[in-house]
């Protein structure tokens, strides 16, 4: 995962990977940014103590995927501002403009959404990925529900028996526990999913950089344990000590 892809603003968006072909890269179309500025922001840059951060505009742009028999068009929207930037060693200071993005449809992938996730997985990872530009704190609540959706796919129980022999809801931490008997080693990260999930939904925000944490743990959780990666080169590994070096799958 490549961070400066997702950060909040841009001074010219990334050539982010197509999100239907997974294999073009999206470009600028024409009149890339069409940006206007408010009438109310125009009259306020007239004001004395006006600063270029009260500068009100927005932004649309449309990005083509460059394989050609895909062609698939994404729109983006949001607010451009003005960002101060200095450098103290070399006494500078100065504006910029930036691209904040508020809507990317249909939304590049942060991770891969590998074709062995059950589908109602994929749909929460796709909408995720949706949410993280609109709104953060919606991105995590769906990251949690992801590995709700996650324990269904690995068919981990959701009731136990008590004691008494009667049956009781088994939460999502609860359930983790469960998973981790059937294949361990992945607790702490789903755990931190289910955390960031939580903050997401109690305090209305999640943190930019402990949501790219998360996508970045799930990335590897789903390598191991959907594309079975290590075990996969273990067998290509394997398979050319037994032929002496020779490939000949
Ligand atoms: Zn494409």
């Amino acid at each position: 995962m490549n961070r400066e892809q997702w950060a909040i603003g841009f001074d010219k968006l990334p050539r982010w990977l197509c999100p239907h072909c997974q294999n073009g890269l999206l470009h600028p179309m024409k009149d890339y940014p069409h940006v206007e500025e408010t009438e109310y922001s125009k009259e306020e840059q007239k004001l004395q103590e006006s600063e270029p951060d009260w500068t009100m505009e927005r932004f649309v742009a449309l990005l083509k995927c460059d394989v050609a028999h895909c062609g698939e068009v994404v729109a983006v929207g949001g607010n451009r501002v003005a960002e101060f930037f200095e450098d103290w060693n070399a006494h500078r200071q100065w504006w910029e403009s930036v691209l904040v993005p508020m809507l990317v449809r249909p939304a590049p992938h942060i991770i891969p959404v590998s074709k062995n996730l059950s589908d109602a997985c994929a749909m929460q990872l796709r909408k995720a990925f949706e949410l993280y530009w609109l709104d953060k704190a919606a991105c995590a609540n769906r990251l949690r529900i992801f590995v709700e959706r996650l324990m269904d796919h690995f068919q981990v129980p959701t009731q136990k028996l008590d004691k008494k022999g009667k049956p009781y809801d088994l939460n999502l931490s609860q359930r983790i526990t469960e998973f981790d008997k059937m294949k361990p080693g992945h607790k702490d990260a789903l755990d931190a999913l289910r955390h960031v999930g939580n903050y997401g939904s109690h305090e209305g925000q999640g943190d930019v950089d402990a949501l790219l944490d998360c996508f970045e743990l799930l990335e590897d959780a789903l390598a191991e344990l959907i594309d079975e990666k290590k075990a996969m080169l273990a067998a290509k590994a394997q398979k050319l000590i037994q032929n002496k070096g020779k490939n000949t799958w």
